[in-house]
C-alpha cells in the first residue's frame, strides 16, 4: 500500500531530472518543486467534497430532540469513499451500536475514528498514506441517514475535528500558490455553513448575556471574514479584537498584524468559544452598558450602541453587519434563543 507514494515521486524527480537537464538553478527548483508536491500530498480531505451537516459541541440531539455535546463533526457522505486525513497507522478497528462500524487511524499525538462505516479497506496496523481510501461511508449505528462523523482526540483528549479541516485547507492553498497555480483549492465552508457551525454559541450567548445573537454571528462573520482571516484561523480571533497593555502584561498571547497602525498587537485564544466569551464580556461591561441597554430582540439599536461606544470606526459598519443579517435571516436567532 505505501509504495504508490514513493514511486510516484521518485518518478516525477527522475522526470523533472531528465526533462530540465542539470543547472545548478533548475536542481534547486525543481528540488523545491518536490517539497510542495510532497507536502500537498501530505495531506488530505477525508471525502471528496465537504459538506458540513452538523458541527462539533453542543447541539439538538436528531434523536433525543434534546441539547447534547456532539463529540464530532458530520461531513455528507453517501456510501462514498473515505480518505485518510494524514499519514498514519490503523490503530483500532470496531463496532458499536452508537459509531457503527469505525476506523480509527493514529497520526502522531491525533487520532481520528471514522464512523458510521458501510465497508472498510484496511487492518490494524496498516500504514496508510494521506488520500489513501481506507473505507466507504454509509449509515451504522446511532445515525439518522448516512454520513460520515469524525471523532479527534489530540492525547486522548477530544478535539473539534474542524481544526484539522482547516488546517488541510492552509496546507493545500500553501502549495497550490508555492507551485504558481490557481487556487483551486475547494472552499470547504460556505457563509450558511459558518451561520449553522456558530448559531448554537450565539444563542447561548445571548441567553447568558443579553446580547442578540444575530449581532455577534454578524460581527464575527464581518470581522473574521467569515472565518477566513488570518487573525481567526491562526489565533482564533474572530472579533478582531485588540490586546490590552493589561492584557500583555498579563502575559495572554497575542500577535501583531497591521491595522490602523502597524504592528499592532491583537488577543489570540486558545478556541473560538474562547473568542466569542471575550466578545461577550467586553459588551456586557460598564462602557458598552450605558449605549447597549436594549432587549436581545433589539439588534438595530445594539448595533448602533455598538458604534457610539466606540467598538468600530469604520463608517459602514452598522450597514454592513445590517446586511448579513438580513440576508441570512439571522434574526431568527434571536427570537429562537428568547423561547428556549
Ligand atoms: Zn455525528
Amino acid at each position: 500500500m505505501f509504495s504508490k507514494k514513493i514511486l510516484s515521486v521518485f518518478c516525477m524527480s527522475v522526470f523533472a531530472l531528465t526533462a530540465s537537464g542539470s543547472s545548478p538553478d533548475s536542481l534547486s527548483s525543481e528540488k523545491d518543486r518536490d517539497y510542495w508536491i510532497n507536502r500537498y500530498s501530505s495531506v488530505s480531505f477525508p471525502v471528496k467534497t465537504l459538506k458540513v451537516s452538523s458541527t462539533y459541541g453542543i447541539r439538538k440531539d436528531p434523536f433525543s430532540k434534546k441539547k447534547a455535546n456532539h463529540n464530532g463533526l458530520d461531513l455528507k457522505a453517501n456510501y462514498e469513499n473515505v480518505y485518510s486525513m494524514f499519514d498514519g497507522t490503523v490503530e483500532k478497528i470496531g463496532s458499536d451500536n452508537r459509531s457503527g462500524n469505525y476506523v480509527t487511524m493514529r497520526y502522531g499525538a491525533f487520532t481520528v475514528s471514522y464512523c458510521h462505516l458501510s465497508r472498510k479497506y484496511v487492518n490494524v496496523g496498516d500504514t496508510v498514506w494521506a488520500g489513501d481510501p481506507i473505507a466507504v461511508s454509509g449509515n451504522t449505528g446511532r445515525s439518522t441517514g448516512p454520513h460520515l462523523h469524525l471523532t479527534v482526540k489530540k492525547n486522548g483528549k477530544l478535539y473539534n475535528p474542524h481544526t484539522l479541516l482547516l488546517y488541510i485547507k492552509k496546507v493545500k492553498k500553501e502549495c497550490v500558490a508555492a507551485l504558481g497555480g490557481e487556487s483551486y483549492v475547494s472552499e470547504p465552508w460556505s457563509c450558511s455553513d459558518f451561520i449553522s457551525r456558530y448559531a448554537a454559541m450565539a444563542m447561548d450567548h445571548q441567553r447568558r448575556y443579553g446580547i442578540p445573537a444575530s449581532v455577534t454571528l454578524a460581527q464575527m462573520a464581518l470581522e473574521s471574514d467569515w472565518g477566513q482571516s488570518e487573525l481567526a484561523t491562526n489565533g482564533n480571533n474572530y472579533f478582531g479584537i485588540k490586546a490590552t497593555r493589561k492584557w500583555v502584561a498579563d502575559g495572554k498571547p497575542y500577535s501583531e498584524h497591521d491595522d490602523e497602525k502597524r504592528n499592532e498587537k491583537f488577543c489570540n485564544y486558545a478556541s473560538v468559544e474562547e473568542s466569542v466569551e471575550h466578545h461577550s464580556k467586553l459588551l456586557t461591561s460598564k462602557r458598552y452598558q450605558r449605549f447597549c441597554s436594549f432587549p436581545a430582540t433589539d439588534y438595530q439599536n445594539w448595533l448602533r450602541g455598538l458604534i457610539k461606544a466606540g467598538y468600530a470606526s469604520g463608517k459602514g459598519y452598522v450597514a454592513s453587519c445590517e446586511k448579513i443579517i438580513k440576508q441570512y435571516n439571522l434574526h431568527k436567532y434571536d427570537i429562537l434563543a428568547n423561547k428556549f
